[in-house]
């Protein structure tokens, strides 16, 4: 069945221009077609990407239908697990509705692993690839690497138990780091995460200061020293301004945040609840998660400046967020990005790019999404602005058009409530 989107503006991110006054014919979940639009009105309706997170924390199958309602259509997921794979391939076969999921394996940390703190134990899910690798997985999610052999045994079993791209944490030692990164390169994956303690030249000697991986996560590392390796080894960056935000800016006092937590799903905030307990008596056991003291952190605006300077300089970036962490609403983390990034003085296209093309580019998918033109996907938002003229556009999402699917904006709230009755939601394992 051919449908056809009469006489729409169209946002092409990869070219930084406007198509204006189109008709774009849809057939079987891909643009077949689109030509100059025989109408003499002028078009108010744009028609742009749909939105990906470069990283999430997928915690429980609820998350899927709240990224779509907000417009996002793929999703980096960075501590993977068995259960990740398996809604990846029922969402690929249509037998489940969500994100295209891009996962991690488990996050590879030196020790003390830092986020044995959020291990889950007792729900362990197995894959074949587990018995190949009895010493890998030190739980759920989470595998410790404190020699460069276990480090690259880590990354073979992340592709062989297969996922997408290995996931660093910040007690790797820096042979590991080495070991990690050349071994992933001969695997052809990437390397995605935290930059290691043993390389942040805020926590060790300048002399020290390392970058080997192709994405690194959280603004918070990179200082004005680092941005210049950061820039020679191309690496892309998620600056996560959200988690920033929510976590420590209070963002969390304000009526839109409350109004979208109220409507989430109550054993979501039940997990967020046990998990700050969790970190909060950790804290008070002075475990130590750190190997090397974290320098101080510093304000929002410093992490602004140094995102601006990172534009200026060229850098890669992606709208990642951390959604699904404690109290980060998945999908409306991403708008509280995009706001942080307008905040930081970031041009319109940048966050374009960053929301949409980028993190295809960066992952080297091939898949299509990202751009609008005959032959890709059908993975567009339907906004009645210009995202490129004003960024808030993006906040007003009128429609989705997602593979043979289309959600208008009522359709769309329906998905936050779809869960929320659900007494039992089937969390990561
Ligand atoms: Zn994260």
């Amino acid at each position: 069945l051919k449908t056809i989107l009469k006489n729409v503006n169209i946002i092409k991110v990869d070219k930084k221009e406007i198509l204006r006054g189109y008709d774009l014919c849809m057939e079987d979940g891909k643009i077949v077609d689109l030509y100059p639009s025989a109408a003499d009105t002028v078009s108010d309706t744009y028609i742009m990407p749909a939105f990906a997170d470069s990283h999430v924390h997928l915690i429980c199958e609820d998350n899927l239908n709240w990224y779509l309602s907000y417009g996002v259509t793929t999703v980096y997921n960075m501590m993977g697990m068995p259960s990740h794979l398996r809604w990846q391939q029922e969402i690929r076969q249509g037998k489940r509705l969500g994100p295209e999921i891009i996962t991690s394996g488990p996050v590879i940390d030196g020790t003390p692993a830092y986020l044995v703190s959020v291990a889950n134990e007792a729900s362990r899910q197995r894959l074949a690839a587990d018995a190949a690798y009895p010493d890998v997985l030190y739980c759920n999610g989470i595998a410790v690497a404190d020699t460069p052999e276990k480090g690259r045994k880590a990354v073979r079993y992340t592709k062989d138990a297969g996922y997408q791209f290995v996931k660093i944490y910040n007690n790797l030692e820096k042979d590991v780091y080495r070991a990690v990164c050349e071994e992933a390169e001969k695997q052809g994956i990437l390397v995605t995460g935290h930059l290691p303690d043993s390389c942040n030249p805020d926590i060790v000697e300048t002399s020290e200061a390392e970058v080997l991986q192709n994405v690194v996560e959280h603004i918070t590392f990179i200082s004005d020293e680092l941005m210049n390796i950061l820039m020679k080894n191309r690496s892309a960056l998620s600056p996560t301004l959200a988690a920033e935000k929510i976590i420590f800016n209070k963002l969390t006092e304000e009526a839109f945040y409350q109004e979208a937590l109220e409507a989430t799903n109550p054993l979501i905030r039940e997990q967020w609840k046990r998990s700050m307990q969790k970190h909060q008596e950790a804290a008070i056991a002075a475990r130590p998660f750190r190997k090397y003291a974290p320098p101080k952190r510093r304000s929002l605006k410093e992490d602004y400046r140094l995102l601006k300077k990172l534009e200026e300089l060229g850098a890669v970036l992606m709208t990642g967020t951390d959604g699904g962490l404690e109290g980060i609403i998945p999908g409306v983390s991403l708008h509280i990005e995009i706001d942080a990034m307008k905040e930081a003085g970031l041009d319109s296209w940048t966050i374009l790019e960053a929301l949409t093309i980028n993190p295809e580019k960066v992952y080297g998918l091939s898949t299509g999404k990202g751009v609008i033109e005959k032959d890709a996907p059908v993975d567009f938002l339907v906004l009645k602005r210009n995202p490129a003229e004003e960024i808030e556009a993006l906040h007003d999402i009128e429609g989705l058009y997602y593979g043979k699917q289309f959600f208008d904006k009522g359709q769309l709230l329906e998905l936050r409530k779809k869960g929320k009755e659900k007494e039992n939601l089937e969390f990561n394992g």
